[in-house]
């Protein structure tokens, strides 16, 4: 039986040492603030934006909600993002995805100012990521990175194999492990011999958003497998994209969904607006 890597502890530990900061930099006078813009109804996004504004509680961010309907046009939103980039009370802005239809996203996320990108969408900071020389990291691959130290297993040198290329999660996590000095391999819908390819890694990170894609003979014995998707099966109940019933068995750790990435996107949220909010404060 591998190893579960808690999610909800490792995050809460980041949340508590965040929460310390931020009171020592309201002693200074500086007080973090977030910005969480919502448009439309979708119940998904609401859940998050909601788990969004309690961590912020918990660290004594400010936190400034925006709840806009669906007929919000593109412009409005536009506006809002000037208005929220020239707010200095405002020190990160977070717009949730996916946007209505009618709303390009690309030129909301390319308005956002990137030294408020807590994001790190924002094409100056995906190229910050790409040379690494970054202020924020992306949320999500941050936060698998931050679950695979807590395992102690060393990252340089290890064959690690990304399943899913995304711009938000598969993409950045593949730089990131590079970084680490990893070996690293990007899977997608046209790999050729995924299972192949998969068995060979130390590190797994599946990001394909597909109920229990990842089965136990995609898994090398003694890996770390961190399963980043968060799909909803028919019974209501949400499921990663590994069977982790199986895969549990043979792999040396294992992140459970719920209770694994998911809150650590959000704890390593925290950690961006605290960190935008000292440089925006020049302490940094
Ligand atoms: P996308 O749909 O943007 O990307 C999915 C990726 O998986 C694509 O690169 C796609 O390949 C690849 N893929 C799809 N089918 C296959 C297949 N049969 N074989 C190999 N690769 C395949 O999703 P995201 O990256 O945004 O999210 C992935 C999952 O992570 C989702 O379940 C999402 O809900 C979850 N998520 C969780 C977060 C968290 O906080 N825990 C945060 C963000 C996302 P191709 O590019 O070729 O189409």
């Amino acid at each position: 039986m591998a190893q579960l890597i808690d999610g909800k502890a490792v995050s809460k530990q980041i949340k508590e040492e965040t929460a310390k900061e931020v009171l020592a930099l309201r002693e200074k006078g500086i007080v973090p603030g977030l910005a969480v813009v919502l448009v439309g109804e979708d119940p998904a996004s609401k859940v998050y934006v909601s788990n969004k504004q309690k961590a912020c509680k918990a660290c004594h961010i400010e936190s400034f909600g925006y709840v806009l309907p669906e007929s919000t046009s593109e412009e409005e939103l536009l506006k809002l993002v000037g208005e929220l980039n020239e707010d200095p009370k405002v020190n990160g802005i977070l717009v949730q995805l996916p946007l209505p239809r009618h709303i390009d996203e690309n030129k909301i996320i390319h308005a956002i100012s990137p030294k408020k990108d807590v994001d790190a969408f924002h094409p100056v900071n995906v190229g910050k990521i790409m040379i690494g020389d970054y202020d924020f990291l992306p949320c999500t691959p941050a936060g698998c990175l931050a679950l695979i130290d807590s395992t102690g297993v060393e990252i340089s040198g290890k064959r690690c194999v990304v399943i899913g290329r995304s711009n938000i999660v598969g993409k950045p996590m593949a730089m990131l492990l590079l970084h680490r000095n990893g070996t690293v391999t990007i899977c997608h819908s046209k790999t050729k011999n995924l299972a192949e390819i998969c068995r060979e890694a130390d590190i797994l990170v599946a990001a394909v958003g597909r109920e229990k894609f990842v089965t136990a003979d995609m898994v090398k014995e003694g890996a770390v497998v961190i399963d980043v998707g968060i799909n909803r099966m028919e019974n209501g109940k949400l499921c990663g994209d590994v069977d982790f019933d199986a895969v549990k068995e043979k792999c040396a750790a294992i992140t459970p969904v719920p209770g694994g990435v998911g809150p650590m996107t959000i704890a390593m949220l925290m950690k961006n607006t605290v960190t935008a909010a000292k440089i925006q404060n020049g302490t940094l």
